[in-house]
């Protein structure tokens, strides 16, 4: 396969951590992707509550995040549309955009456990390439069960970083990727900022900052 490879990265990241950011770094360089874009999904502002920040502030938060890193790319194209996107579109959409490139779509093992609820699911895994990053308290082997028996000869673990260009031919493939994965959570950092408790070193201080004075999650 030939052309650039781009990685597609979605979640609310209410708020961004260095599970992310960290997780998103390995791939990218065990799948040797030129850029990864961070897509922030949107939350319609009657949900906004201490629990979940507006789509601005999360957006924002992203941009503290990956400003100092040109490879991680922030995107705003779902939460511009002001209504909830669906990443089968979002990817059509940037396949249009990116129609020289290999894109990828990047996941978290627990997002992937939930893949049958999600719309046209078997459409998305016929036609674009996935990656399913390891993450504490979820078993990467446990893949198969998510999908269709029909995939299973189409899921491969990725052991090292030559098997992924050895392996990579056409979608449907779903690549299984190993990381160090941190135990770090964005549910887990909203119950400790509740607490009073200390967030520092589990995000950018930047973010951290900006969530102190936008007093974000707090009761
Ligand atoms: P929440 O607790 O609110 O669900 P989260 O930490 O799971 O937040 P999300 O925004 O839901 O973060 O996750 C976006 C994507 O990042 C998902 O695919 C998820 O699997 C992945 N992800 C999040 N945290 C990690 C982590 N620590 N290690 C690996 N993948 C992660
Ligand atoms: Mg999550």
């Amino acid at each position: 396969m030939k052309g650039k490879r781009i990685g597609i990265f979605g979640g609310t990241f209410n708020p961004i951590h260095f599970g992310h950011l960290r997780a998103a770094e390995e791939v990218r360089y065990k799948c040797q992707l030129e850029k990864i874009l961070f897509i922030p999904a949107y939350i319609p502002p009657h949900k906004n509550s201490s629990d979940i920040a507006s789509s601005k502030a999360r957006w924002d938060m992203i941009c503290l995040a990956l400003s100092n890193n040109d490879a991680f790319m922030p995107l705003d194209i779902e939460i511009k549309k002001e209504k909830i996107s669906y990443s089968i579109d979002t990817l059509k959409e940037l396949r249009n955009t990116y129609s020289d490139s290999i894109i990828f779509f990047i996941m978290g093992i627990d997002s992937f456990m939930e893949i049958k609820t999600w719309k046209n699911y078997i459409e998305l895994i016929e036609n674009y390439f996935l990656i399913v990053m390891s993450r504490p308290g979820f078993e990467l082997e446990n893949a198969k069960l998510a999908v269709p028996s029909k995939f299973s000869s189409k899921i491969f673990f990725i052991r090292k970083e030559e098997d992924f260009n050895r392996t990579l031919s056409a979608p449907p493939q779903i690549f299984l990727i190993p990381i160090k994965a941190l135990n770090i959570s964005s549910t887990e950092i909203r119950n400790m900022i509740k607490k009073g408790e200390s967030i520092k070193y589990l995000l950018p201080e930047n973010v951290e900052k900006y969530i102190f004075e936008n007093r974000l999650y707090q009761k």
